[in-house]
């Protein structure tokens, strides 16, 4: 009868001593007694242990791969919270890689060799491009809302629209977070309609802040009425009371210069009166993430001596990387080369178009005689909320299933292969159809190296 061969065989065997050399000896020889005791379990018969050692090794590198992977982003939504938001520009990823390296001046002043303030990196910045007097920045929006709320109102009174207690995403909910910073949210007007007279009759003496919030993620058709943020900040001033604006994505420059459509932007909430504007780092800014507070200094400053800031503060890494993006913005018309979030977004239906026609004989030789790929007109949207309403023309490789037993099933099939590829590539489905939208691809040669991976059962359903 037939045995399998010893540990010892496998170790001593060509594959065995190149899994040492990359897994280390430990990993490789539980996974060798793993792979004999299966085979020895399931009676097959005789291995050989250079084969034996081939399985370890494609386990054991299965196993070592991140699960935090690279992928192509296809799906047609830019700013895709789930992969990521923002991709950083060369120059945040050459600082963030700097401040990683070793020692920074993260908290230090060279002129005075003291202490230093970490803000000060970003305070400068962005104040220079909101117009704003002071700045701080935390771990993510919804921090900094929670971080403003409670450090100006706990156990006070917030104002706030009906038609603006928004759920993000997640379990990011208005309500909610008030409750958890602390503050008694006062709700005015309704779902549709809020005027200047249902905030002053809801301010009071326990009045701490008057909220306004970008409702980035919907829009209110029809019969409605908002305060507009200038008329609101007014309001608020007249009674004493601070207006906080959120904006969720912080844009810093007209979008309509890019042929965008227009969101507001910070300077423009600045100048409308609110006295503090909390905004995103990773949506349409085009950061990493992080969460940025910019106003008044005494209200900055309060925010600054709540302990809890210094557990929602940012390492050294974003810091860096969000200083290097903020500065692209001191050349606008940089922005449309050098930061990839608009660059992708200002991209032209047209260049899109030809990237798809210079890619779909590739696409078509690679899932071979089961499916057609054409070059389709689609819309992407621009994502995490931002814009919600307004989606931008593109072009897409759509592919069909030319099978006639089960179109469905192959094309959840295809969708599963290309999803195992090196570099997992996510489209979306749209009717009988898998779109590719290539607003997002820019390194077409990698696209195409990728799909030589797709092998001959692509397609073959699971
Ligand atoms: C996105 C968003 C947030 C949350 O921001 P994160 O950076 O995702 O934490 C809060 N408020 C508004 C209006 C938003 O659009």
């Amino acid at each position: 009868m037939c045995r399998p061969p010893a540990v010892d065989a496998v170790l001593r065997s060509a594959a065995g001593k190149e899994a040492i050399a990359r897994f280390g000896r430990p990993s490789v020889v539980a996974a060798v007694r793993a792979a004999l005791s299966e085979l020895r379990a399931s009676g097959v018969p005789h291995s050989d242990a250079a084969a034996i050692g081939a399985i370890v090794i494609e386990r054991l590198a299965a196993s070592a791969r991140p699960s935090l992977r690279p992928v192509f982003n296809l799906t047609g939504t830019v700013l895709h919270t789930n992969l990521g938001r923002a991709p950083l520009g060369q120059a945040a990823m050459a600082a963030a890689s700097e401040a990683m390296r070793g020692p920074v001046t993260l908290e230090y002043d060279l002129g005075t060799g003291s202490r230093g303030e970490r803000d000060e990196h970003l305070s400068h910045l962005l104040c220079a491009l909101t117009g704003a007097a002071d700045a701080t920045a935390v771990n993510n929006n919804a921090a900094a809302l929670l971080l403003a709320l409670n450090s100006l109102a706990v156990g006070r009174e917030v104002v706030v629209s009906r038609g603006e207690l928004i759920e993000i995403g997640g379990s990011f909910r208005l309500p909610e977070i008030m409750m958890r910073a602390g503050v008694r949210l006062i709700e005015v007007g309704t779902t549709n309609r809020t005027h200047p007279a249902d905030y002053a009759a809801a301010i009071g003496p326990m009045t701490a802040l008057v909220l306004k919030v970008h409702p980035s993620n919907y829009r209110i058709a029809g019969f409605t009425a908002a305060v507009p943020a200038s008329a609101l900040a007014a309001l608020a001033h007249e009674r004493g009371v601070p207006l906080l604006h959120d904006l969720g994505s912080g844009v810093l420059v007209d979008l309509r210069r890019f042929k965008l459509p227009s969101e507001p932007t910070v300077a423009e909430a600045i100048r409308d009166g609110a006295d503090l504007v909390t905004f995103s780092g990773d949506k349409l800014l085009g950061g990493p993430q992080a969460g940025l507070i910019v106003g008044q200094r005494d209200l900055i400053a309060e925010i600054n001596r709540n302990p809890l800031k210094r557990a929602l503060r940012i390492d050294k890494i974003r810091i860096a990387a969000l200083a290097a993006t903020l500065a692209l913005y001191r050349d606008p018309d940089r922005l449309a080369l050098d930061l990839p979030t608009i660059r992708l977004l200002a991209r032209s239906e047209s260049d899109i178009r030809a990237v798809a026609e210079r890619l779909r004989p590739l696409l078509q030789a690679a899932l071979g005689l089961d499916f057609a790929v054409e070059t389709v007109s689609c819309r992407s949207e621009i994502g995490s909320g931002a814009l919600p309403v307004e989606t931008i023309p593109s072009a897409a490789l759509a592919i069909a299933s030319l099978s006639h037993a089960d179109a469905g099933r192959a094309l959840v099939g295809l969708a599963e292969a290309l999803r195992k590829l090196p570099v997992p590539v996510l489209g979306r489905t749209a009717g009988q159809r898998l779109l590719l939208d290539l607003r997002c691809l820019e390194d077409e040669a990698a696209f195409a190296a990728n799909l030589a991976g797709l092998g001959e059962d692509a397609g073959q359903g699971p």
